[in-house]
């Protein structure tokens, strides 16, 4: 008789990439920089994974993997609903950005993302800046984010604030059978980039802005240049506004937060809003909350880079492209309501069906 085998840590990882259906995890160490990072590619059927690179003093190594494995499939998914021939990729450092990063350090990472052959290409995350992507470009082709002054795109935010605005109108189309925002109640978690790029669309259409962050530089400069009032960062969820849009951090929509929720609609920036993705969304459909999907939502960015990895990068053309979440997420809207389902599992059908059909086309020649 065979006797089970103890699970070793190994087979956890397996197991993890298999139940998110993950194609490659690639463990980076380096001795001399002290560098220890962590790629994952989902999901290459449409293209080369792509997803930014993020540093952070995880708590734990399963902490890092975990977050590499979900942001990355986050990837396939939000380039697939946006029509872009991108699979989905992400890469996680292990640290402390303020200390241990230098120039040797980045350019080492680069060599890893350049070990890959362009499988998975890099861009900018939490803690990265375009100085550190100019250090992996010294060392891989495989990036993207480059500053427009290197042929790059440039800061994608106003592009990814344009998507979540649209995605505003079209939720509140749905809502309220009107799409403008004038005099709707939007709160903005997040004064940053996209945050503070989407309160002056708001402002420009007398929408009452509220805003919060837990910075006060960020508060001040926002208060100093639109026409906004302030909410503390601990009573958000509290607020008796019309539209959240959450564009801090992931993981805002939750056991303790949709409770408290006062509004018809929540459409904002950040990545992962859900903190459980079927419990969470589940709880806002019964709520009678419409959650406009995020990675549909504030996939503008993602849409910016894609055409400067093309090497054809053209700002109205990404707009235009852009434009488009406006009806994709009527769409799916629909698609939720006939089918008895949440907008974010429709919207997931709705990526997963072009990642189907456009593999099964990629035939031998
Ligand atoms: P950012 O760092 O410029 O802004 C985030 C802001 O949130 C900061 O001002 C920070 O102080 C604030 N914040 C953090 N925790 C907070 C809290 N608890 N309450 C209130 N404010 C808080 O980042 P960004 O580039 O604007 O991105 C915002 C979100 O959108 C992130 O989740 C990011 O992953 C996502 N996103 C960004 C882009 C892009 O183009 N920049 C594209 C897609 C998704």
């Amino acid at each position: 008789m065979i006797e089970a085998q103890p699970q070793t840590e190994t087979s956890q990882v397996f197991r993890q990439m298999e139940t998110l259906n993950h194609e490659q995890l690639v463990f980076c160490n380096d001795e001399s920089t002290g560098l220890k990072a962590i790629i994952a590619i989902h999901n290459t059927i449409l293209g080369p994974g792509m997803g930014g690179t993020r540093m952070w003093n995880y708590a734990s190594e399963e902490e890092a993997v975990t977050d590499a494995l979900r942001l990355s499939r986050g990837m396939t998914f939000k380039s697939a609903i946006a029509g872009l021939n991108l699979g989905g990729g992400k890469a996680v450092i292990i640290g402390d950005a303020r200390t241990q990063k230098n120039e040797a350090f980045m350019r080492r990472f680069g060599r890893f993302v350049d070990s890959l052959g362009g499988r998975y290409w890099t861009a900018e995350d939490v803690n990265m800046s375009t100085r550190d992507m100019e250090y992996i470009h010294m060392e891989t082709p495989y990036v993207t984010g480059l500053p427009e002054s290197m042929g790059g795109s440039g800061d994608p935010s106003p592009v990814t604030a344009y998507g979540v605005y649209l995605g505003m109108k079209a939720a509140s189309k749905k809502v309220y059978g009107s799409d403008s925002l004038a005099g709707k109640k939007v709160l903005v978690q997040g004064a940053g980039q996209v945050g503070t790029f989407l309160v002056e669309r708001l402002e420009k259409e007398d929408a009452k802005v509220y805003v919060a962050d837990i910075f006060d530089d960020k508060i001040a400069r926002v208060t100093r240049d639109y026409k906004v009032e302030v909410v503390a960062p601990d009573k958000v969820y509290d607020a008796d506004v019309d539209i959240y849009a959450p564009c801090a951090l992931g993981a805002t929509l939750n056991d303790d937060s949709i409770p408290k929720l006062k509004c018809n609609i929540v459409a904002g920036g950040a990545n992962n809003q859900l903190d459980d993705e079927i419990q969470h969304g589940n709880q806002l459909r019964e709520a009678g909350i419409l959650y406009a999907p995020d990675f549909l939502i504030n996939s503008g960015g993602i849409t910016n880079v894609y055409y400067e990895q093309q090497g054809n990068h053209n700002i109205d053309r990404v707009y235009m492209q852009t434009e488009l979440i406006y009806d994709v997420l009527l769409n799916v809207i629909d698609h939720a309501e006939q089918n008895n389902m949440t907008t974010h599992e429709a919207a997931l059908e709705v990526a997963l069906k072009r990642i189907q059909e456009v593999g099964k086309i990629k035939l031998p020649f």
